[in-house]
């Protein structure tokens, strides 16, 4: 009795070391696939959430975009020139721009909770037309007609940082409207309005 004992308690004793054989080199297996997976996948792009709140007609939108991603026709719409309800193709270099203004803010601003006040965006040729005609100091070739540019402003956020911290950026023009508290951005070429002299003293953080 005392033999067989012996011999079954060696078996047992075979037997779980298999097993923990099997189960090592499953590990190493899985180690294996973890790190060529990593090799050959490149990981995800990081996705921005933008929050965006449109002052003329009170909707808000949750846009989810990796960078450069194509504007959605929903989004577009979002966006329409309110009073001639038209939309267009908004620029994704303008949404990627957002996306890291977003993250300036947050850097700056922890506490607040990001929401893009959507003062204007697209601007069909004779909305343009009529705002200038009605004493406006609309652009004749305004970004604004191209879908590249948004009037801007967040709850928070006082407006000349939000102009800094788009400036800092270096993307595109900056529009201060210290009065009406809001910032223009775009994505056309690097420009400052109304004044450059806040340049000067300007300290943009190190990335
Ligand atoms: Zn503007």
């Amino acid at each position: 009795m005392q033999n067989t004992n012996t011999n079954t308690n060696a078996g047992r004793l075979i037997t779980t070391s298999k097993i923990f054989g099997v189960t090592l080199l499953g590990s190493l297996c899985l180690a294996f696939n973890t790190a060529a997976d990593a090799q050959t996948k490149p990981a995800p792009a990081p996705k921005d959430t933008l929050e965006f709140y449109n002052v003329h007609t009170g909707e808000s939108m949750t846009v989810t975009r990796k960078k450069g991603e194509l504007i959605s026709d929903r989004t577009n719409l979002f966006m329409r020139d309110y009073r001639r309800n038209e939309k267009a193709n908004m620029s994704p270099q303008l949404f990627d721009l957002l996306g890291d203004l977003k993250k300036s803010i947050q850097k700056r601003y922890p506490n607040i909770s990001v929401t893009f006040k959507v003062v204007s965006s697209y601007r069909t040729p004779q909305t343009n037309s009529a705002l200038q005609r009605a004493g406006g100091t609309q652009a004749d070739k305004s970004q604004h007609m191209l879908g590249k540019a948004m009037d801007i402003a967040v709850d928070g956020v006082p407006t000349k940082d939000l102009r800094d911290m788009a400036t800092c950026l270096k993307r595109g023009g900056v529009g201060y409207y210290a009065e009406d508290q809001f910032v223009h951005v775009d994505v056309a070429r690097v420009r400052y309005w109304p004044s450059h002299d806040y340049l000067k003293g300007l300290k943009c953080p190190k990335n």
